[in-house]
């Protein structure tokens, strides 16, 4: 790594850290994982900024602290089966994989997880599974998962989602008007029912029905 790249990885991991990203697995996980690999074109070279940036398809790449904060509440476990309902650029499930046994992304732009599989091809990042689909029905033939992560925005928790989540498991989601305040909720479920508390306002992609045309 020369100078330079390693002065950008110090400066990335101290903005996660100055915006509450403490915990030591996930910033391990984000050292790891290159988000400049995830990322095309112009905007490649900002990267390393605490900041959303655009990708195909009219979508974007998330904030890298929320990426942290989204990570860190889900607490995921090493054994842990995890769901991911927004692909994108494929960084946060890169993330995710360093951290759980196994993680299912669906996207439904066909672009972008062609695009994202391409990456964890060329990472030999090999337990995560890509699929092409309207994530907001989950994935029922994979289901139950142990944490489920949706980085686009509904206007209520998907009943599908809430459904596939294993008793004990944890659900991290944006919820509220898309270009309006959102709030990012956590769902426990619990043995008697579920649980919410809201963690922060944050600002996403809505959550859309059907798939995309490219
Ligand atoms: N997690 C991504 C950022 C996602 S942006 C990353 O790390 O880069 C939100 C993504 O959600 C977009 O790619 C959009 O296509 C996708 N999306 C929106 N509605 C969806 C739905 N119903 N099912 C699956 N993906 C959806």
């Amino acid at each position: 790594m020369t100078d330079a790249a390693a002065e950008r990885k110090m400066q990335f991991l101290f903005a996660l850290r100055s915006r509450g990203v403490t915990d030591k697995r996930v910033l391990n996980a984000m050292e790891k994982i290159d988000r400049g690999a995830f990322i095309r074109g112009i905007f490649a070279e900002r990267a390393y900024e605490d900041t959303p940036l655009p990708i195909a398809c009219g979508q974007t790449i998330s904030q890298p602290s929320v990426v942290g904060l989204m990570t860190q509440a889900l607490e995921v476990h090493p054994r842990d089966k995890v769901l991911e309902v927004g692909t994108g650029s494929g960084y946060q499930a890169a993330i995710l994989s360093q951290l759980a046994r196994r993680v299912y992304t669906v996207d439904r732009h066909p672009r972008l997880v062609r695009e994202a599989q391409g990456v964890f091809d060329a990472l030999s990042i090999a337990n995560i599974t890509t699929f092409t689909a309207d994530g907001s029905h989950g994935l029922p033939d994979h289901a139950p998962f142990d944490r489920i992560i949706v980085t686009a925005a509904a206007e209520d928790p998907p009943g599908p989602l809430l459904a596939q989540l294993k008793i004990g498991g944890i659900m991290v989601l944006p919820v509220g008007q898309s270009d309006t305040v959102q709030s990012l909720i956590r769902v426990r479920r619990t043995e008697t029912g579920l649980e919410y508390d809201e963690l922060r306002s944050v600002r996403f992609v809505p959550l859309l029905e059907g798939l995309g045309r490219d």
